[in-house]
């Protein structure tokens, strides 16, 4: 058994590899997320997917030491459901858990897509020799996979890190979560598209607001200014709330690169509460393709099988 299957569930696409345990990706495959139909219609298509994957790959199931599956939150964990994922309307209460048990006479493992993706940093990427660090994404929303004392906080039902929704500043309006003022709706790739495209007068992509920036336009730059404190703010929260030694920045919006990872660093040397704790590294995530599967198979290496009651 020296093979590991991670499966990523998103919105749009559902991502499956065929990992070494080494962490070598030999196969991937991707699928549309067929909203139309159900769930469990649509983990039918994942089964048929994956043995189609391994028939490609000259694996057996018997080679195999698991099933990661990485999957956007909320969640429950203890009982293997996704319950209520805003980017999945179809998906209430699905025990995926399950529903695969149903297909694969295999361990499955299951955690939400930020914490998977923080394992993937600490098994391959940026956070390998860290005991204490935070992987953030910043993409079409915000979220965190906190990595403390050498495991993952996942939180009683794995939805640990939900933390683009910790209110910022309530005058900026109404969140898809319903809360005002949430990081996520001031700091995300869709907050930046949709505020940079009021500012103009014209609809713009999260890119092009940062390549008006780039080109010195004087409003943009102020906005962005405003934005970047936001999310040094937020590194400066989650510094002082768990003390880790490295922050990881991933997500689509990280591909900016200096101009936001900059402005981030300065926030935090500046106002981190521990003087000892400003020099906290800020870094880019090291992988950004396939690092949902490869995230979704580190949890059958580096996590506890949990007992789902299912
Ligand atoms: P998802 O949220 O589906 O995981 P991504 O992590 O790619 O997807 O994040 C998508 C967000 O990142 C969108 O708001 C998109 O506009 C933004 N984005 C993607 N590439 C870039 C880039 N090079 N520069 C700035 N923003 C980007
Ligand atoms: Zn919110």
């Amino acid at each position: 058994m020296t093979k590991i299957i991670g499966i990523d569930i998103g919105g749009t696409k559902i991502a499956i590899g065929l990992i070494s345990i080494e962490g070598e990706l030999l196969a991937t495959k991707t699928i549309p997320t067929d909203q139309s139909i159900k769930p469990t219609k649509m983990i039918g298509q994942i089964y048929q997917h994956t043995l189609q994957l391994l028939d490609r790959a000259h694996t057996a199931l018997s080679e195999i030491l698991g099933i990661g599956i990485g999957a956007p939150g909320p969640i429950n964990t203890k009982k293997g459901v996704i319950t209520y994922p805003p980017n999945l309307p179809q998906w209430r209460n699905v025990p995926i858990v399950a529903e695969m048990k149903k297909h694969f006479n295999l361990p499955i493992f299951f955690e939400n897509d930020a914490s998977a993706a923080a394992l993937a940093e600490k098994w391959l990427g940026a956070g390998q020799s860290e005991s204490d660090f935070i992987y953030l994404t910043i993409s079409t929303g915000i979220g965190a996979g906190i990595y403390t004392n050498n495991a993952l906080l996942t939180g009683a039902k794995g939805n640990a890190g939900d933390f683009g929704h910790t209110v910022i500043n309530p005058a900026f309006g109404q969140c898809v979560c319903g809360q005002r003022g949430c990081l996520e709706h001031i700091a995300s790739g869709t907050a930046i598209a949709r505020e940079g495209s009021k500012i103009v007068g014209k609809p713009l992509a999260t890119k092009e607001v940062f390549s008006l920036y780039q080109s010195n336009h004087n409003e943009i730059i102020s906005y962005l200014d405003s934005v970047f404190q936001t999310l040094g703010a937020a590194c400066v929260t989650l510094i002082n709330t768990f003390e880790p030694n490295k922050i990881i920045i991933g997500g689509g919006v990280s591909k900016v690169g200096d101009s936001l990872f900059d402005p981030i660093r300065d926030y935090v040397q500046q106002y981190t509460l521990n003087p000892d704790n400003r020099e906290t590294a800020i870094v880019p995530a090291a992988l950004e393709q396939n690092a949902g599967v490869i995230g979704a198979a580190a949890l059958v290496l580096h996590t506890k099988q949990k007992e789902y009651s299912v």
